[in-house]
């Protein structure tokens, strides 16, 4: 599955973001061969609204102002979906997909860390234009439940940041909003201020935290100071009431502070929401840091089980994401969600003979082949694996 599908002709005039209406397959509208997404000329609330169908040739009927040619690709464009299309580069991107579980805004490109495995490496100039996201944001359901919005570092665009808060409140003040940030700049308390008065009750800060020790924490995000800078800024979010996630990835230079940061966390962040243990992706930085970052799983599982009991034990709610069943001693199954987001996920040939195939959050698209996977027999099993997933103690 892919957020991006590649235009192959267009009579469009410029680049746009639309809403899919209604779609119709082959079969409905009896033709062959290529898919032509019609631009239609309806508009509600100012969010231009798209009908997608299955023709052969361009489409005459003048109810439609703008056609796009996606070859035999429509790929998985679903009803509610929205979409940017942009004519010149010749793609559309998936900017929001109906009942996924990985809806994003994208609010900055540029970051004020440069951390050893960022999967998705800043740029020295911010590429994002605020309008896309506004017209993204018009263009998303009303009932929208779940959003997240990343970067590079969404608090170096405070504004924006605030604007984008405020859209989503006026859709949907009940919206759970996840923001990924370093909240190195949350430091200043006037920001802290600005985002908790939106009045979002359902906004998280996911922040990255990989040691105990400063200069460690420092040297693997890049930055001077962050440390003290992000502690400051979790304190500042959880003093103004916005609940705080604390997130570790998981490698070679973060494995061995795990017994510290996880005592660090529990005596100085009690009050923090979630601890989120998460698998490297194979992306990015970490392809060029891959001899200071690669450890295979296998070789940190227990470090991993005694890092989670000592925080689960005291009563603060863990999480593993990124990694699947096979590749975790089984008294670490019950913290498995499955978080790869649902374009990303894949599985391997392998995969197809294993009983918790199921249950399983599988693997990175990306990192199928290089991941090996060991299929689980369940009549091998003790059957309280499997509820355990879901009950954590
Ligand atoms: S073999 Fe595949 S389905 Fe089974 S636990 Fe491993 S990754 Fe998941």
């Amino acid at each position: 599955m892919s957020n991006k599908i590649k235009i192959f002709g267009h009579n469009l005039q410029e680049t746009t973001v639309v809403r899919v209406l209604d779609t119709k397959t082959k079969n409905e509208v009896n033709l062959p061969n290529y898919c032509i997404a019609f631009i239609g000329k309806e508009s509600r609330n100012g969010c231009k609204s798209i009908g997608i169908a299955l023709l052969d040739e361009v489409p005459k009927d003048e109810n439609f102002a703008s056609w796009i040619s996606v070859g035999d690709k429509l790929g998985n464009i679903c009803v509610g979906d929205v979409l940017f299309v942009n004519p010149y580069k010749e793609y559309i991107r998936i900017l929001y997909r109906n009942g996924s579980n990985a809806n994003t805004i994208f609010l900055t490109s540029t970051c004020n860390s440069n951390c050893l495995m960022c999967p998705q490496p800043p740029k020295e100039k911010d590429e994002v234009e605020e309008e896309w996201i506004h017209r993204q944001l018009l263009c998303t359901p009303d009932e929208v439940e779940e959003l997240c919005i990343t970067g590079g570092e969404p608090t170096l665009v405070p504004d924006r940041l605030c604007s984008v808060l405020r859209d989503i409140y006026n859709k949907n003040p009940l919206c759970h909003v996840h923001v990924l940030s370093n909240a190195r700049l949350c430091k200043n308390v006037g920001l802290v201020k600005s985002i908790k008065s939106i009045g979002l009750n359902n906004l998280t800060f996911g922040i990255p935290l990989y040691s105990a020790t400063p200069e460690i924490h420092d040297y693997i995000v890049q930055a001077k100071d962050a440390f003290d800078d992000t502690v400051t800024g979790i304190y500042n979010l959880a003093s103004a009431g916005i609940d705080v996630e604390i997130r570790i990835v998981l490698h070679k230079q973060t494995i061995p502070e795990l017994k510290r940061l996880t005592d660090y966390i529990y005596n100085k962040f009690p009050f923090v929401r979630h601890v989120a243990f998460m698998g490297m992706e194979h992306m990015g930085f970490v392809k060029k840091n891959w001899n200071e970052l690669w450890i295979s799983p296998e070789q940190y599982q227990d470090d991993l089980y005694k890092a989670i009991r000592f925080l689960n034990l005291r009563g603060m709610y863990c999480s593993i994401y990124n990694l699947p069943f096979c590749l975790c001693q089984r008294g670490l199954w019950p913290f498995l969600r499955n978080s790869i987001s649902d374009y990303k996920v894949d599985f391997r040939e392998e995969c197809q003979c294993c009983d918790m195939k199921d249950d399983c959050g599988g693997l990175f698209h990306y990192q199928r082949n290089v991941m090996p996977v060991i299929p689980i027999r369940v009549s091998g099993l003790n059957p309280s694996y499997r509820n355990l997933k879901y009950n954590q103690t």
